[in-house]
């Protein structure tokens, strides 16, 4: 489906279950339970569909059909739906991503007022870090207590080929400027496409070493506004494992994973560990504990989901509280088992990552 066709097909509110029936799980209280025994506790808010750069495996070099204005939650919106996550519905992690999250002008105040609910979330976002570097100090104040900032090459002729855009000293400079205003561990996420960039494996690792980042690399996954990925064709955590075995001494790490989605490594004897996501060939969807959140108000359950849940015309309609946590319940219940990606009927969602939120 043509991306700017998306936007409707996707804002149907996917019709409610018969209210007087309650599987379990369902109940007035509770928490975001769904029909495979999983628990939500970790919410991705997307605060923008916007970015100022064009990473090929996520937008189109010309950009994307943004969203209105209008269809956009207010920063109150958001607070408020965040709020009764935290609140009602047993929240403890809250990631702000995008698009790109610091082009939102309220970034602070969010992040500030998600710090200020009571049980306190861990308050963490993604970024690609451009302007980072003059707001990592706000953040900090507004209680951020991570970062993860995404950094695909080193060359810099590469990172422009790569994200159509010049701006890898920016990135570098927000990095520092994060570890600076104490926003630590600083985590950096990249991601390797085959015949582009997949060298830049270890000489990424040796620049968070260097620094004390913590290195993730992400398998590449089908999220491609322009519906370009093949299985066939990415770069998979074997081949990652590969290059970086090549050059250090990776030990397992024994600490309890739980529903993170990195497999950890030490690396050598620094102390320091590194990721992989292998989100496509070892995935871990029995394990999930997330609900995301995008920018114009609609609850998914996956990234990979073709339905979607709309908050926002029950926030503008004037529910309450209660029965916006009731319609969080009810959207949580149907989360499928797994994403469904080796399946031959597989189909890409019609949002792209940056719609998304990742
Ligand atoms: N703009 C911010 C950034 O790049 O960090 C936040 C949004 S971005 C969508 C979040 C993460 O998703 C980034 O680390 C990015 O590398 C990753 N990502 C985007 N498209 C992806 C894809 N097709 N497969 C795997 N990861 C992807
Ligand atoms: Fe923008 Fe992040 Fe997508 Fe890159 S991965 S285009 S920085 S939203």
């Amino acid at each position: 489906m043509p991306f700017r066709h998306y936007i409707r097909a996707v804002t149907t509110p996917s019709p409610l279950p018969d209210p007087r029936v309650r599987p379990q799980g369902t109940p007035g209280v509770g928490g975001l339970v769904d029909r495979h025994g999983r628990t939500a506790t970790d919410l991705r808010v997307s605060l923008t569909d916007r970015c100022n750069l064009r990473c090929s495996y996520c937008m189109p070099p010309e950009g994307l059909q943004w969203l209105p204005k209008v269809e956009q939650l207010t920063d109150d919106e958001v607070v408020r739906l965040v709020r009764i996550g935290v609140e009602h519905l047993g929240i403890r992690e809250v990631r702000f991503t995008g698009g790109e999250p610091l082009l939102r002008p309220g970034l602070p105040g969010i992040v500030a007022a998600a710090t200020a609910l009571r049980p306190r979330p861990e308050v963490s976002l993604t970024t690609n870090a451009i302007g980072l570097s003059r707001m990592a100090p706000a953040l900090a104040e507004a209680g951020l207590d991570r970062i993860n900032v995404s950094l695909d090459t080193l060359d810099r002729q590469r990172f422009k080929e790569l994200t159509h855009r010049d701006r890898l000293p920016d990135v570098l400079a927000g990095l520092q400027a994060a570890k600076d205003a104490g926003l630590t561990p600083v985590k950096v996420n990249a991601v390797l496409l085959r015949g582009i960039n997949e060298d830049d494996a270890v000489p990424l690792l040796e620049y968070c070493l260097e620094h004390g980042y913590e290195l993730r690399f992400i398998e590449q996954m089908p999220l491609d506004a322009h519906h370009a990925w093949t299985r066939g064709e990415m770069v998979t955590a074997e081949d990652i494992l590969a290059r970086l075995t090549a050059a250090h001494t990776l030990t397992p790490d024994v600490e309890e994973r739980g529903a993170a989605p990195a497999e950890r490594w030490l690396v050598d004897d620094s102390g320091l560990t590194v990721g992989v996501i292998a989100s496509v060939t070892r995935s871990f969807c029995g394990a999930c504990d997330r609900t995301r959140l995008t920018a114009d108000g609609q609850i998914r359950n996956c990234l990979f989901a073709r339905e979607e849940s709309d908050l926002r015309s029950a926030l503008r309609g004037g529910a309450d509280d209660a029965e916006i946590a009731d319609r969080w319940r009810i959207a949580t219940l149907s989360k499928l088992p797994g994403h469904g990606i080796d399946d031959p009927s597989f189909l890409q969602p019609s949002r792209p990552m940056s719609a998304i939120g990742g």
